[in-house]
């Protein structure tokens, strides 16, 4: 993205963000909250419209266009805070609908699919379970995999695992780091810092719409250069 403006109504959510994804890198970014971090993820896949500025993923520039956004929403998953998965469905149903419906993949096929990413975020013994029936880390392990299932470019989380009990935190983190490995483009906003040290390739620091600072991990923890950063990291550190 460049040069990306978002207003909320007279708000200024982000201010000139430029931010460029190289394919397998590990982003995250960190920030204090109301600081924007949400809204540039949500940008990336048009959940929300900029008012300034260009946003290409793969190569497909986003303009408003629903050929565009469509095109870019392939390429691209996401995982939220709350796993948002479909309460009616089991979890196979939930990994297989957007195939089958966004990619006209055919049951069988989705299925199989589907049962290779559970398999790979270790759950596929819970394929025909619903939602209620698993624990807020089971149910994020599926929200990855369903989002797996489109076979994406880039994978954007948004704080995936501070909706979880601490103890759920770390088979959530360790699928994440698992993805990492294995080659993923991943912008990951998240406050879990040894996740950060163990996976990113840079950290993003924002404040009040803007990046104020970005650097590898190392540097970034042991001598943060923006004074807001210092202060972030004193806080959540
Ligand atoms: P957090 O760490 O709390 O999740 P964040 O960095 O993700 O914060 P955003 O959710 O991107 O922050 O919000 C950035 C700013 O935009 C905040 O001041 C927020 O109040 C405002 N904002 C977000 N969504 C909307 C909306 N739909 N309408 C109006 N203002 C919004
Ligand atoms: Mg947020």
């Amino acid at each position: 993205m460049h040069g990306v403006d978002k207003w909320y109504g007279d708000f200024h959510a982000l201010k000139g963000v430029t931010l460029e994804v190289r394919r397998g890198e590990k982003i995250v970014l960190c920030g204090p909250s109301g600081s924007g971090k949400s809204t540039l993820i949500r940008c990336i896949n048009h959940l929300e419209t900029i008012q300034k500025g260009r946003i290409v993923v793969d190569g497909i520039a986003l303009d408003d266009s629903a050929r565009a956004v469509d095109a870019v929403r392939r390429e691209v998953g996401m995982v939220f805070q709350s796993f948002n998965l479909f309460p009616h469905m089991t979890v196979l149903e939930n990994c297989t609908l957007a195939p089958m419906r966004v990619r006209g993949t055919k049951k069988a096929e989705a299925e199989a699919i589907a049962r290779r990413y559970l398999e790979r975020v270790r759950i596929g013994e819970q394929a025909g379970k619903y939602p209620a029936q698993l624990s807020g880390g089971q149910q994020q392990r599926v929200a990855i995999a369903r989002a797996l299932c489109m076979e994406p470019k880039v994978m954007l989380f948004d704080e995936p695992t501070s909706a979880l009990d601490p103890e759920m935190v770390k088979e959530v983190l360790d699928t994440m780091i698992g993805l990492a490995r294995d080659g993923m483009t991943m912008v990951c906003v998240t406050h879990e810092m040894g996740f950060a040290r163990q996976v990113a390739d840079r950290v993003i620091f924002m404040a009040d719409g803007a990046i104020l600072e970005e650097a590898a991990p190392e540097a970034f923890f042991r001598s943060p250069q923006h004074p807001r950063a210092r202060t972030f990291l004193g806080e959540i550190l």
